[in-house]
């Protein structure tokens, strides 16, 4: 099957070829034509699953072919949980609508409202929203829903699990009856069914599991530091790369309420959850943590056990953790498919032992990058290329493996790091607005 079967223009079709995609992953072959037949359509569709360009496509393809939008009117609303994914549909958007006279927009909490006012003035085709913010344009008469033809509420059940039913309810109250729905979700709970109930009408349901080609994929490296200058470096870190929900993981408590004191003085909005905070505490931190209003959480890796969070954009190792394996748990917080989490480690010298080891639980070199200003003074050795991951042992091969390690580390100290994760870095902009022609 073509996506140009699927009944999609040449200007989508264009935009879909020069991302790379030449077959529609099962959602998208089911849902394309559902939605273009201007059915209600409720998914049962992780990350991973090419979903949003499943909702993504026909919604632009039917803007298209509609009236033009009037002063701060929506035609089509697409709610999402968090800001990360708000401005990754965003982008998608555009990337999708780029070749179409479609305006688009993002909005989300956190960040000041005015330039968000500003540009929903024309009037824009398509708004990607987080909840919170959106009732506040609403109420500030910003935005309008005459025009509303289409909603898109995406990963529904994070949306619930954030708290976010009420303002939900809310906007449902404040859009015309006569529109499309469009709901998705990782899972269909109870609590999403009743919410389905009251919005979808005769959906096509569609039910998919994700795709083995876009696995959650994490990007991983290193920075050799002094110990003295790792919560320097960290600062350094968030305010240079922009990271505004950062897991920082820290192997004692202590540690973690010093590291987070001095966030906090280096106007990085933090708090630390460790075995000694009282349940209050430390649910008031994470909710804090996942409504933007603390942007780093700094974590002992018992406390970060029971935290009800995932996929974050972005976990700092601040220390190496004393067992390997719980590196692994550390990173799985990350990374989502298709858009790389980042997990970074502050490695000082003394830290080898712990770095070798996850090396080789991994079976992987941890790529090194330095940062200006953050040479270590105390060098960090290089990783031995000779690491095998545990397991059964295999026939020794002639003894080259020292030479061997020395190539290897010479290619992995992080100059310049390979093409994804440039683009990783990269990558992660602004969201941005929209303004074809
Ligand atoms: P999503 O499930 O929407 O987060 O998409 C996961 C990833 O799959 C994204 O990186 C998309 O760019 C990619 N993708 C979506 N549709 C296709 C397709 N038909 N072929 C190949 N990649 C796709």
């Amino acid at each position: 099957m073509s996506f140009a079967s699927l009944g999609l223009s040449a200007p989508i079709l264009e935009a879909v070829a020069k991302e790379g995609y030449d077959t529609p992953s099962p959602i998208q072959s089911q849902a394309i034509p559902a939605i273009l037949a201007g059915k209600d359509v409720m998914a049962a569709a992780q990350t991973g699953t090419g979903k949003t360009a499943g909702f993504t496509l026909p919604m632009l393809e039917i803007l298209s072919r509609g009236d033009k939008v009037q002063p701060n009117q929506v035609r089509a609303l697409i709610l999402a949980p968090t800001r990360e994914l708000a401005a990754q549909v965003g982008e998608s958007v555009a990337t999708y609508g780029r070749h179409l006279p479609l305006r688009s927009t993002v909005v989300f909490g956190g960040v000041k409202i005015n330039p968000q006012m500003i540009a929903l003035r024309k009037g824009v085709d398509v708004l990607v929203a987080t909840p919170g913010r959106l009732l506040d344009l609403y109420r500030q008469n910003a935005v309008r829903f005459k025009q509303l033809e289409i909603l898109v509420l995406d990963e529904a059940d994070r949306m619930l699990d954030m708290g976010f039913i009420n303002d939900i309810k809310k906007i449902l109250a404040a859009l015309p009856k006569d529109r499309q729905n469009l709901m998705f979700s990782a899972t269909f709970s109870d609590d999403i069914r009743n919410l389905a109930k009251g919005l979808v009408h005769d959906p096509v349901e569609i039910s998919v599991s994700p795709r083995n080609t876009t696995v959650k994929m994490v990007e991983q490296w290193i920075c050799p530091v002094d110990k003295k200058q790792k919560p320097a470096l960290l600062k350094r870190l968030i305010l240079d790369n922009q990271w505004d929900q950062v897991l920082v993981f820290s192997k004692t408590k202590h540690g973690a309420n010093r590291l987070s004191r001095f966030l906090d003085e280096s106007g990085i909005k933090s708090s630390a959850i460790h075995g000694s905070k009282g349940q209050g505490a430390r649910t008031r931190a994470l909710a804090d943590f996942k409504s933007g209003a603390i942007r780093a959480l700094v974590a002992t890796d018992i406390a970060a056990r029971g935290l009800d969070i995932d996929q974050l954009p972005h976990v700092v190792n601040f220390d190496l953790p004393n067992v390997p394996e719980d590196y692994v748990h550390r990173i799985g917080r990350t990374g989502r498919a298709g858009a790389s989490g980042q997990a970074v480690s502050l490695v000082s010298a003394d830290e080898f032992k712990q770095l070798s080891d996850i090396e080789r639980l991994t079976g992987e070199m941890l790529e090194r990058r330095m940062v200006d200003g953050f040479e270590p003074t105390h060098s960090l050795p290089e990783s031995r290329k000779v690491h095998r991951p545990l397991g059964p042992k295999r026939p020794k091969k002639p003894k080259d493996g020292h030479r061997d390690g020395q190539r290897s580390a010479g290619n992995a100290r992080g100059n310049n790091p390979p093409e994804r994760a440039r683009r990783g870095t990269e990558g992660r902009q602004a969201p941005r607005r929209r303004n074809p022609g």
